[in-house]
């Protein structure tokens, strides 16, 4: 088995294909040595070596020999030795997993610097401040990553390692009163990688190891090891990536951007990833390491022109700078971008005016970028329609739909300060400082803003549980920027005007101080932070050609129907601009909870009679015919599903003394006597109860006035010639009997309703199919029913055995036991549940080949299930109306995925 790739000097014996065995990184970097692009050579250990060690804790025999043929080679073409003391090598030691983890594994820089090969540094460089300004950065990551992680030593908070060595240095700083690291000249930092060195000891018991082979194992061990370090962990089941893909390791011959004026570092993308727009886009720092731009701590400046912002104008570019280093840049991004057929994310380093790519891969960007440049790239000819269509995760389209700032309230608020937009779209929320803070809020119901200096990758899970994050520092490359837009969450980073005091828990500004739990609203789209709450606005999705355009795309290629879940002709309305073509669940008892309505409705379920029952129910007909009537209108001329009254009758009954009450004066019976008539409709298990079409049977006349509602208000469409196109729904049918008894009493309201108005009309009676009994039997139905409809939440329900209301009780329990791997009632569960549905819809259309079937169970708006869906041949899905573009998009990408 091959377990080391080398690459270098035009020369890589793998290629971008071989991302699984090589990881992104290592990958991605032998691609651009093919392709003649200058890459610093180096070799990558493959993720099976990393599966093996997990495994048995051990190296194959031979890895070492092969790590050091390759190290030979790369030491050829340096024209360098590593461990050498006149002209050493130093070489960099990082993780590479197939699936990007920004800043979610180690490390470690400058290996192979030790006391014997500092002399031959300093003699060959020339600059003595730049070989111990290495040193110390490697002291500290190797202390940190090596020494302490690795290790499993898990100090407190605030008490690693990377801290105390920190603190050491900001000693150093005061009583030299320099502010800037850059500051420290050479002797103080000789001394304090002398007193690094003796902290090191002290804290860890072992020495930092002077021996450049123990450097490079030890590096290439923790940077293996810190594939299963917590928040690599934590970012995979966010992102659900396997845990056994492991992680590769590659190892580089060190360039430096911090070796003096014409030296500079960089990240770029080749399009804004952020807006989309094609244009290249970066940050650079002269004279500086590449960690000095993703960590914030130095604002970077921009690369060219059309980067610079409005606040910071005399910021030099790189095109202005080092026009020729741009110009090869601008050209190699321009070759990677048509190379790889899409966006990248690009780090380079120039060393003594020579331009050296350290990285690309395919770069992150929010759902309005990704929207954006899938249409665009669609048009420029790069990509074709079904490349676009996928190019775009269908959450992301969340984010084009994520709420905005309402302008009007927006100018008359306080404006506190102002940053980098990093992340669009506004978001309001309660000030925390630290990630864990964030967490715990979050958890009991809070919404919260996550405030801190900059973020570093130990924040993630903070992050997560934040409607946005506010940084006073970095840029708009920095860990904050990147790990919101790839969530697509609200972000502002770089806000220099606000001072944290973590300790104090405090946010000042200029002349205003904020405290933990105060209110604070983010415009993660102009980077401006406002005191207190501000409303939010829905975006217009009309003025959005590129999602209008790829939501064209995606219904070229989609074959399953998208409806929707709708009560209410506004929500229709809204529906149908989303796309919608039809509404999949109307649910009638959402129409009975105003206070006109909720009498009748009362007056009819505790009503003791069936003369009693008729008379209270048709004061419900007029409310209930114009409710269809809007929403069949809305629709017309596509189907609107109607369903008949489906939940526990004892749901409308008042519960406080005043509506008892008052319900007893209207029904001029006693107190007494309505109690009684209450705890006579008590259930213990109303979920299994009298519901559903359990209902309309024991009382036939509900089901005889909505029938007749929904048909007269169809008759009286007709006859304004709209073109309404009902289908009546019953609903947690178990067995054709059940159908059959409710299909009778539709089908006699219809020829009634007919007649009288001299109407003719189109109408289909089919069936709820959410009982695991009706999925055993749905041959039986289909022979009665022209449609079924999954009710996968009730299936869920009864499949699981688990109450759809109190699964929160015990859902934390089971995903931290991995008894199930998400929620059942959010995201389909193919094995049972689904296997129920395709039971049923294979019987189904046994009998009835053209059986018209479709979804409305939450699972409707579900990507996922969406593809599950599409697999076993359903005709549609229904959801809410705001998941309807995200469900076009997830059906075409199953049909061309
Ligand atoms: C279902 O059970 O999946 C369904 C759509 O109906 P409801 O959620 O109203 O029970
Ligand atoms: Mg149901």
């Amino acid at each position: 088995m091959k377990q080391v790739y080398f690459f270098g000097n035009g020369r890589a014996n793998a290629t971008a294909k071989d991302k699984n065995l090589l990881g992104g990184k290592g990958a991605n970097l032998a691609e651009m040595t093919n392709l003649g692009i200058p890459v610093p050579p180096g070799f990558t250990i493959s993720t099976k070596i990393c599966t093996h060690y997990m495994d048995t804790g051990e190296y194959p025999e031979n890895l070492n020999e092969e790590v050091q043929k390759a190290l030979t080679e790369v030491e050829e073409i340096m024209r360098q030795k590593f461990g050498d003391p006149e002209n050493p090598l130093l070489v960099s030691v990082r993780s590479g997993a197939r699936q990007s983890m920004p800043g979610m594994m180690e490390t470690v820089l400058n290996v192979g610097l030790t006391s014997e090969t500092i002399p031959g540094l300093i003699e060959k460089s020339g600059d003595e401040r730049f070989v111990y300004d290495a040193y110390r950065r490697l002291i500290t990551m190797y202390a940190d990553v090596v020494m302490e992680k690795a290790a499993d030593i898990e100090p407190k908070a605030g008490n690693g390692i990377r801290e105390k060595l920190s603190e050491i240095m900001e000693r150093m700083k005061s009583q030299q009163g320099v502010e800037n690291d850059s500051e420290l000249s050479a002797e103080n930092l000789k001394e304090l990688c002398h007193l690094f060195k003796i902290k090191v000891v002290k804290t860890l018991g072992e020495e930092f190891p002077e021996d450049p082979h123990t450097q490079l194992w030890g590096g290439i061990t923790a940077v293996f090891k810190s594939w299963n370090g917590k928040r690599a962990e934590c970012y995979r089941e966010i992102e659900n990536i396997p845990h056994h893909w492991g992680t590769a390791v590659t190892i580089q011959a060190m360039v430096f951007g911090n070796i003096g004026e014409n030296c500079a570092t960089g990240v770029a993308f080749t399009r804004n990833p952020a807006t989309g727009e094609n244009v290249f886009f970066g940050e650079w720092l002269p004279n500086a390491q590449g960690e000095d731009v993703v960590a914030g701590l130095r604002t970077p400046n921009p690369l060219n022109r059309l980067n610079k912002k409005s606040d910071s104008p005399n910021l030099l570019s790189l095109k202005d700078s080092m026009p020729k280093s741009y110009e090869e840049l601008d050209d190699i991004q321009n070759r990677l971008e048509i190379h790889y057929n899409d966006m990248q994310d690009i780090e380079f380093t120039i060393q003594n005016n020579q331009l050296w790519m350290l990285q690309t891969r395919t770069g992150q960007r929010n759902g309005q970028a990704a929207v954006r440049m899938a249409v665009e790239m669609l048009e420029e000819g790069m990509i074709n329609e079904k490349t676009a269509i996928m190019r775009v995760k269908p959450e992301q389209l969340d984010e084009i739909m994520h709420p905005m700032l309402d302008a009007e309230a927006e100018k008359q608020s306080e404006l506190l300060a102002k940053g980098l937009p990093a992340g669009p779209g506004g978001a309001s929320g309660q000030i925390v400082f630290t990630a864990d803070e964030a967490e715990v809020w979050h958890k009991n119901g809070k919404q919260v803003i996550l405030v801190r200096n900059e973020t570093s990758p130990e924040d993630v899970h903070g992050m997560f549980a934040s409607e946005a994050i506010l940084t006073a520092r970095g840029g708009m490359t920095s860990h904050a920027a990147l790990v919101a837009r790839g969530w697509g969450k609200c972000c502002v980073v770089g806000c220099a005007d606000i001072r944290i005091s973590a300790v104090d828990k405090t946010l000042a500004t200029n002349g205003t101080t904020l405290m933990e739990g105060d209110w604070l609203t983010l415009n993660g789209s102009s980077g401006k932070v406002y005191k207190g709450q501000i409303p939010l606005k829905a975006v217009n999705l009309k003025s959005n050609t590129y999602f209008q355009k790829l939501m064209k795309i995606t219904d070229r290629h989609r074959k399953m129907g998208v409806r929707t879940n709708a009560d209410s002709p506004a929500d229709a309305k809204q529906a149908r601009e989303f796309g919608a073509e039809g509404i999949g669940l109307c649910r009638t008892e959402h129409m009975f909870f105003d206070p006109e309505r909720i009498s009748a409705m009362r007056e009819m379920i505790v009503a003791e009679n069936e003369e009693d029952r008729r008379k209270a129910i048709m004061k419900l007909l007029p409310h209930q015919r114009e409710d269809f009537y809007g929403i069949l209108k809305a629709m017309s001329p596509h189907p609107v599903t109607i369903r008949l009254l489906d939940p526990p009758l004892h749901e409308f009954l008042p519960q406080d003394e005043d509506q008892i009450l008052k319900l007893a004066k209207e029904l001029n019976i006693t107190t007494a006597e309505l109690k009684a008539r209450i705890e006579n409709l008590h259930e213990l298990n109303p979920m299994l109860g009298h519901r559903g079409c359990r209902l309309g049977i024991s009382y036939p006349e509900i089901t005889e006035m909505q029938a007749r509602a929904i048909f007269e208000a169809t008759a009286q469409l007709v006859q304004e010639k709209q073109s309404p196109l009902p289908e009546v729904m019953v609903p947690l049918i178990g067995s054709v009997e059940e159908f059959t008894n409710q299909k009778i009493i539709i089908n006699e309201m219809a020829e009634i309703v007919k007649k009288e108005t001299g109407t003719q009309f189109e109408y289909l009676v089919g069936t709820m199919i959410e009982l695991p009994r009706a999925c055993a039997t749905a041959d039986k139905i289909a022979k009665e029913a022209q449609f079924f409809s999954f009710g996968t939440n009730d299936l869920t329900q009864t499949t699981f055995g688990f109450s759809r209301d109190d699964i929160g009780g015990f859902l934390p329990d089971y995903l931290e036991q991995k008894i199930l791997p998400v929620d059942p009632f959010q995201s389909i569960d193919q094995e049972g549940v689904g296997s129920l549905v395709k039971m049923g819809v294979e019987k189904g259309r046994t009998v009835n080949s053209k059986l018209k079937i479709g979804i409305c169970g939450e699972h409707g708006g579900d990507p996922d299930s969406i593809h599950f869906f599409h697999k076993i041949g359903l005709d549609y899905v229904s959801c809410s109306p705001f998941r309807v573009p995200i469900a076009r998009l997830a059906a075409a990408q199953a049909e061309v995925g």
